[in-house]
C-alpha cells in the first residue's frame, strides 16, 4: 500500500479515519499527537518538553518533531504502507518527511485531506473533552489550535497540491462519518489500483 498522510484541523477526524484505514488496509499507523501523549503520560524528558507546548496549543518545535518522526517510522514493519496522522504540520516538516523517505526508497503515496466547519469542530472537541479528558480540549486552547492550524498548517494544503498527491474530503457534502469513509475508502483503492471500475 501506498504511504498516506492524513491531514486536517484540530477535531476533523485525523485519529477516527486513520484507525479505520489502518484496519482495513493492515498499514502502520502513526499518530504524532499520540507519541506525545504518551511521552507525557510516562514523564519522559520528551514529555515534558511537549506538554509545555501542548497544553498551549503550540506546535513542538520542527527539528525534535521530525527526529521522533524518522524514528518511528524506522520501527514500524516496512513494505505494508504507514498512515502518518498529524504529521507533517508545518512546510519545513513536509519538506523533511519527503527527504526523510525519499532517502529511504519510499515516497509521500497520498494525502488525505479533511474539510470540516469550524462550528462542527469545535462541537466535537468539546464533547471529546467530557469523554476523554484531554488537557487542550478546552475552550481557549481549542481557539489557540485553531489559529495555529491556520497560520502554520493549512498553508501546506496548496504545498501538497503542488506535488500532485492532495486528496479532498469535504464534511460539508459527505455530511456523514460513513459517507467520508467510503469515498476515502474508493480514492485509496484507486490510487493503488485495487479498484475495478464498475
Ligand atoms: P485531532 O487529533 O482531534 O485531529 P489535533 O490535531 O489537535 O486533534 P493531535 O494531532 O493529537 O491533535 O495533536 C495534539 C498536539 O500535539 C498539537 O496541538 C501539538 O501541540 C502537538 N503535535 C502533534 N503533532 C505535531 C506535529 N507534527 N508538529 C508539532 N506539534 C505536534
Ligand atoms: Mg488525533
Amino acid at each position: 500500500m501506498k504511504n498516506i498522510i492524513i491531514f486536517g484541523a484540530p477535531g476533523s477526524g485525523k485519529g477516527t479515519y486513520s484507525d479505520e484505514i489502518a484496519k482495513r488496509y493492515n498499514m502502520g499507523h502513526i499518530s504524532t499527537g499520540d507519541v506525545l501523549r504518551a511521552e507525557i503520560k510516562n514523564g519522559t524528558e520528551l514529555g515534558l518538553v511537549a506538554k509545555g507546548y501542548i497544553d498551549n496549543g503550540q506546535l513542538i518545535p520542527d527539528a525534535l518533531m521530525i527526529d521522533i518522526l524518522a524514528s518511528k517510522y524506522d520501527s514500524l514493519p516496512q513494505g505494508q504502507g504507514v498512515i502518518f496522522d498529524g504529521f507533517p504540520r508545518t512546510i519545513a516538516q513536509a519538506e523533511a518527511l519527503k527527504k526523510m523517505l525519499a532517502d529511504r526508497g519510499h515516497d509521500m503515496g497520498m494525502m488525505i485531506e479533511l474539510i470540516v466547519p469550524e462550528d462542527v469542530l469545535m462541537f466535537r472537541l468539546l464533547r471529546r473533552a467530557g469523554l476523554e479528558g484531554r488537557a487542550d480540549d478546552n475552550e481557549e486552547t481549542i481557539r489557540k489550535r485553531f489559529e495555529v492550524y491556520h497560520s502554520q498548517t493549512e498553508p501546506l494544503s496548496r504545498w501538497f497540491e503542488a506535488e500532485g498527491i492532495r486528496h479532498t474530503f469535504d464534511w460539508g457534502i459527505l455530511l456523514t462519518k460513513e459517507g467520508m469513509i467510503e469515498a476515502i475508502f474508493e480514492a485509496i483503492e484507486r490510487e493503488n489500483g485495487l479498484k475495478t471500475d464498475k
